[in-house]
């Protein structure tokens, strides 16, 4: 058996016209432009690419996004000045601040000074908190695509068992937590590197989604067949882009299954455009 491609390029694309309809519709009836405003410290080239990427696709759909381009040198009271500035300029909506920071920067308190209004990767805890709640302002980006996929391929969540490897802020544990949610109604487990068996706890997954960060971390032994496997790793090896999940092996084994690239990594740029818009209509009251 092959599984079912969840191609999240489409996906992101419909996502994406529907912002552009919407980012009109907005301009039309209150003559405001969403404005993303991105800030990238220092030259790391992956977060180069990352940066023009969302400045590409704010364009495509009409979104109005600046860079701020800061020196690797700069100091957290630079930066926070920045922030603080982007936080008072009526004409930005959405501040992202594109991680991971050079090492001398405290990542965590720079952002929480990112205004929760304009906090449109929904890092602050603010935003964490009414996300946990099951009322969100923002979902963030990566478990908010994912959730879309899930929908749009209709697949059920409810009452099925969903393993999350991996717990981090951006990704795993707010996975978890809007797979949990009433409504979504999965029981969910989460692994991490103390996982004891981390191999027999997927096989009990029959929604595994793998954030890890490690090359084909997920064999095809660890799925169950008929499992549905969603790849959120990026791993460069060599020229080529890899998942956390061995996919010509899972792809026997599960029924559908995200491709890297083409997966996941589309959907988290749509959902910010999405956030975006949806923090423009909020500042407008509409
Ligand atoms: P992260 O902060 O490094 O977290 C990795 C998680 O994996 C941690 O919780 C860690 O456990 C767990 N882990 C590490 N080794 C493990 C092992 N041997 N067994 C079980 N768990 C293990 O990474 P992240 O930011 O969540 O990102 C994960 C991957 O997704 C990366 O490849 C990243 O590039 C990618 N990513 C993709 C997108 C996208 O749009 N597609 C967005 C964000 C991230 P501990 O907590 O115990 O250390």
């Amino acid at each position: 058996m092959s599984a079912q491609v969840i191609d999240g390029k489409s996906i992101a694309k419909s996502v994406r016209q529907e912002v552009a309809a919407a980012t009109q519709q907005l301009l039309t009836a209150t003559g405001i432009v969403p404005h993303l405003a991105a800030i990238l410290v220092g030259n790391d080239p992956a977060s180069e690419v990352y940066v023009r990427n969302k400045e590409r696709a704010c364009a495509a759909v009409g979104l109005k996004s600046t860079v701020h381009r800061l020196s690797a040198e700069t100091t957290q009271n630079e930066l926070l000045a920045l922030i603080e500035l982007l936080n008072r300029d009526k004409e930005v909506h959405g501040i992202l601040v594109q991680l991971p920071l050079p090492q001398q920067l405290d990542s965590m308190s720079i952002l929480d000074a990112v205004l929760p209004s304009k906090d449109v990767d929904a890092f602050h805890p603010e935003n964490t908190g009414l996300m946990l709640q099951g009322r969100p302002r923002f979902l963030p980006c990566t478990p908010a695509g994912i959730m879309k996929m899930l929908q749009v391929c209709g697949i059920q969540t409810v009452g099925r068992h969903a393993v999350v490897i991996g717990r981090s802020d951006i990704v795993g544990k707010p996975m978890a937590a809007l797979l949990v949610q009433k409504g979504v109604d999965a029981t969910v487990t989460i692994c991490h590197s103390r996982t004891v068996d981390i191999s027999r706890v997927c096989r009990g997954a029959d929604i595994l989604i793998a954030a890890v960060g490690i090359p084909e971390f997920v064999k095809g032994d660890m799925i169950k067949p008929g499992a549905v496997a969603i790849d959120v790793g990026i791993n460069r090896v060599g020229e080529r882009l890899v998942g956390d999940i061995d996919y010509a092996a899972a792809s026997q084994v599960a029924s559908a299954i995200t491709p890297v690239p083409g997966g996941v990594g589309p959907m988290t740029i749509a959902m910010l455009l999405q956030n975006t818009l949806t923090s423009a209509k909020l500042a407008a009251g509409s």
